[in-house]
C-alpha cells in the first residue's frame, strides 16, 4: 500500500491562468494530472486583470505565443462555456506622437491586423454598440485624434474564466484537484504538500511571482520581482457598451509592438513633458467591459521584492479622472478597488527553467499572462 495523497504522469502546482493551461496541455497528451493551489480557488493575478488577451500589440516570439494562445482560448472558452469575445483592441491615440505610433505599427503589419481609423471612426468605435439614448461621438474625449483596431485582440472575463476552466478541466478523465493543498519541494518524483506526498513523474510549477518562496535562487538569478498594480472596477455611463479592450497612449509605452517602433522614442519624450504624472504612476491606462456592463480600469506599475500592501488614492484619481475624460464623464461610481501582484523580470517575458531534475517551473514574467499562457504551455511541453 502506497501512502501517497495523489500519482499522476504530472503534477501542476497553482491553479491560476498558468498552472490550468500546463494542465490542459497535459490532458491534450493523454496524461494523467493533478493540480493542487494553496487556496481554495484561483485569486492570484489570473482574477485580477482585465482580461485582455493582447496578442496584436506583441511582437517576435511572444506574438506567436499569443497566437498559439489564442486559438487555445477559443477552444477553451467553447469547452468550458465561458464568455469570450473576438474583439479586437482599440488603441486611441490623442496627439500626433501616438499616432505616429500607430500608423509606424500598421505600416509593418500585414493588411488588416492594425486598421487606423480617423477622429470620428475612433470615437464611433468607443461606443459601437451603444444604445440609442447615448451620442458616442458627443461622449467621447474630443482630444481623440484618430486610433487603430487591433484585429487579433480577445476578451475574456478573468473572473469567470479561470475558474470555469478549472471545473471543466476537473471533469475531463485522469484530472484531479488538490485545493488548499501548498507546494513544499520535491525531486526524483515525489512532491512534498502540507497534505502529504503526491507521486508524479514531472512537476510543472505555475506559481507566479511568489517563485521566490520555492526557488529563491532561480528567481535571484533571473531577478524576477514583484509589480503590483491598482486597479478599479467602475459602473459605466447609462447605456454605453464597448467590445474591444481599449488602450491609450501609455500602453504604447508598454507592450512591445509599439515600443519597438522607431516613434516611439518620440512618444515617451512627449509623455514625459506633457503628463510625468502617468509616467511615475507606471500607467498604463486602459479598460474592458465586463459581460455585466462594469468596466474594469487600470493600471499603475510599481516593483519591489515585497509589494507595500497600501493602495494610493492619487494613484486611482489619476487613473480614474483619465478614463473620466476619455468616456467624456464627470464623474464614475467606483464599485471596487484591489491590487494585483504579477511576477515580472527585466531580464525575460517568461522563466521555464528546471531548478531540480523533474521539476520545471514555468512562469510568465511580465504582464502577459493572459495572453500568453496557453502558447507557454505548448512550448514547456515541447521541452521535455
Ligand atoms: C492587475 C493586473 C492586470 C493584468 N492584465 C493583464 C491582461 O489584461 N492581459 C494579460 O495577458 N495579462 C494581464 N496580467 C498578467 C496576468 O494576469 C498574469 O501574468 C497571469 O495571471 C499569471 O498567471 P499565473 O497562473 O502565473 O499566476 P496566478 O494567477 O497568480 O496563480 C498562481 C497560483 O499559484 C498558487 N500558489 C502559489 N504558491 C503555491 C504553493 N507553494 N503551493 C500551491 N499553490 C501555490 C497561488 O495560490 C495561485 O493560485 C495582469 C496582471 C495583473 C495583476
Amino acid at each position: 500500500m502506497n501512502h501517497y495523497i495523489a500519482e499522476s504522469d504530472v503534477l501542476v502546482v497553482g491553479a491560476g491562468i498558468a498552472g490550468l493551461a500546463h494542465a490542459s496541455a497535459a490532458v491534450a497528451r493523454g496524461l494523467s494530472v493533478t493540480i493542487i493551489d494553496r487556496d481554495s480557488r484561483a485569486v492570484g493575478a489570473s482574477v485580477r486583470n482585465f482580461g485582455h488577451c493582447c496578442v496584436t500589440a506583441q511582437s517576435g516570439e511572444l506574438l506567436e505565443l499569443a497566437l498559439v494562445a489564442r486559438e487555445k482560448w477559443i477552444e477553451h472558452s467553447a469547452a468550458a462555456g465561458f464568455f469570450s469575445v473576438q474583439s479586437g483592441a482599440l488603441t486611441l491615440a490623442r496627439s500626433a506622437a501616438e499616432l505616429a505610433v500607430i500608423e509606424e505599427l500598421a505600416a509593418s503589419r500585414e493588411p488588416g491586423q492594425v486598421r487606423l481609423l480617423g477622429a470620428r471612426e475612433a470615437r464611433a468605435e468607443l461606443g459601437t454598440d451603444t444604445g440609442a439614448d447615448v451620442d458616442a461621438d458627443a461622449a467621447a474625449d474630443a482630444s481623440i485624434l484618430g486610433g487603430a483596431l487591433l484585429r487579433d485582440d480577445l476578451r475574456v472575463d478573468p473572473r469567470e474564466a479561470v475558474g470555469s476552466i478549472a471545473a471543466w478541466l476537473a471533469s475531463q478523465p485522469g484530472v484531479k484537484f488538490l485545493w488548499r493543498t501548498s507546494y513544499q519541494g520535491g525531486d526524483g518524483g515525489i512532491a512534498r504538500t502540507t497534505r502529504g506526498d503526491i507521486r508524479a513523474e514531472r512537476t510543472i510549477v505555475c506559481v507566479g511571482h511568489d517563485l521566490d518562496y520555492l526557488f529563491p535562487e532561480l528567481a535571484a538569478e533571473h531577478e524576477v520581482e514583484r509589480c503590483g498594480l491598482q486597479m478599479l472596477r467602475v459602473e459605466a455611463p447609462a447605456g454605453f457598451q464597448v467590445r474591444p479592450a481599449v488602450l491609450t497612449g501609455t500602453s504604447m509605452l508598454r507592450y512591445p509592438a509599439f515600443t519597438e517602433t522607431s516613434a516611439a522614442d518620440a512618444l515617451r519624450a512627449e509623455t514625459r513633458q506633457k503628463r510625468p504624472d502617468l509616467l511615475d504612476i507606471g500607467a498604463n491606462v486602459m479598460f474592458t467591459q465586463r459581460p455585466d456592463g462594469s468596466l474594469i480600469v487600470g493600471d499603475s506599475h510599481r516593483y519591489g521584492a515585497t509589494m507595500d500592501p497600501f493602495q494610493s488614492e492619487a494613484t486611482s484619481e489619476i487613473l480614474l479622472a483619465e478614463i473620466e475624460r476619455i468616456l467624456g464623464v464627470a464623474e464614475l461610481r467606483i464599485i471596487e478597488r484591489w491590487q494585483g501582484i504579477y511576477a515580472s523580470s527585466p531580464q525575460h517575458p517568461y522563466l521555464i527553467a528546471e531548478p531540480v531534475p523533474g521539476v520545471t517551473t514555468a512562469i510568465v514574467t511580465s504582464g502577459v499572462g493572459m495572453t500568453i499562457s496557453f502558447g507557454l504551455a505548448e512550448k514547456t511541453f515541447a521541452s521535455f
